[in-house]
């Protein structure tokens, strides 16, 4: 069988095994997707909503477009038979500024959900931007605010003939300070939708939604109830992200946060 495996910094991520042959239920029409039998979702950036870049995996709410003009999930293809290779197209992702006529047309919760989640993190796209040269910025005034630390701590001989300085350590005791997250109307309306979607699922499986909902929460300003779903994280999944999040519904923070895992 065909076999691609990746490697990224050395780091063996994904392995693709030939593909699976699907076909779309509203007309019939056959796609072909990877097979990933081995998952990694290592990426170079993570954010609290969910949204992730430079990752292998499939980063999306499984949203696609089939050929007639439908939209469609992919967890709802239908699987045929797998293949070494294959000539079938892929499903086409929706793009970014049809999102809304797809939230309106969704003919059910699933659809709507995957909608709305794939709609919060476009919205978001314009603070990553703001957020990444903010942070950008903070760590030029941190590095040039060090630089002057060490040139005073030294003799004036070494300044004197520009004696090269040690390399660069951020300050560890210095906090990451966040721009003003302030979502539009469009946000909040788009925000409130779907909290309401996943309570409403929650319902049945109390246990799932708990990391949506908690950011969603917290992103609408709603802190109370962001503290009652990541308190209700089953203790198997609380890890970097859960607790990041506690930290930020305590400091009362709203915005999408950048991390590392
Ligand atoms: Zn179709």
């Amino acid at each position: 069988m065909n076999e691609a495996v990746i490697y990224q910094g050395g780091l063996k991520l994904t392995i693709v095994r030939g593909v699976r042959i699907v076909a779309a239920s509203c007309c019939g029409k056959q796609y072909a997707l990877p097979r990933y039998p081995s998952m990694n979702f290592m990426a170079f950036e993570y954010w609290t909503d969910g949204w992730r870049v430079g990752s292998l995996m499939p980063n999306d709410s499984g949203l696609r477009v089939c050929i007639c003009g439908k939209f469609i999930l992919l967890r709802d293809l239908v699987e045929m038979r797998f293949a070494d290779e294959s000539d079938l197209p892929r499903p086409e992702k929706i793009p970014a500024e049809r999102l809304p006529e797809c939230i309106e047309q969704a003919g059910d919760v699933e659809m709507e959900v995957a909608a709305r989640v794939a709609y919060w993190r476009e919205l978001n796209h314009a603070y990553r931007e703001v957020y990444r040269a903010h942070r950008d910025q903070e760590e030029i005034t941190l590095k040039s605010a060090w630089t002057a630390d060490r040139r005073k701590e030294r003799s004036w001989w070494k300044n004197f003939v520009h004696w090269p300085l040690p390399e660069y350590v951020r300050y560890g005791n210095v906090r990451i300070t966040y721009p003003p997250f302030e979502p539009n109307e469009q946000q909040m309306a788009n925000m409130e939708a779907l909290a309401s979607l996943l309570k409403q699922k929650q319902k049945l499986e109390p246990s799932q939604y708990r990391k949506s909902l908690g950011e969603l929460y917290r992103e609408l300003g709603r802190f109370d109830e962001a503290t009652e779903q990541i308190d209700g994280l089953p203790k198997d999944e609380w890890g970097v992200t859960s607790l990041l999040m506690k930290r930020l519904i305590s400091d009362r923070e709203r915005a999408p946060v950048r991390y590392r895992m």
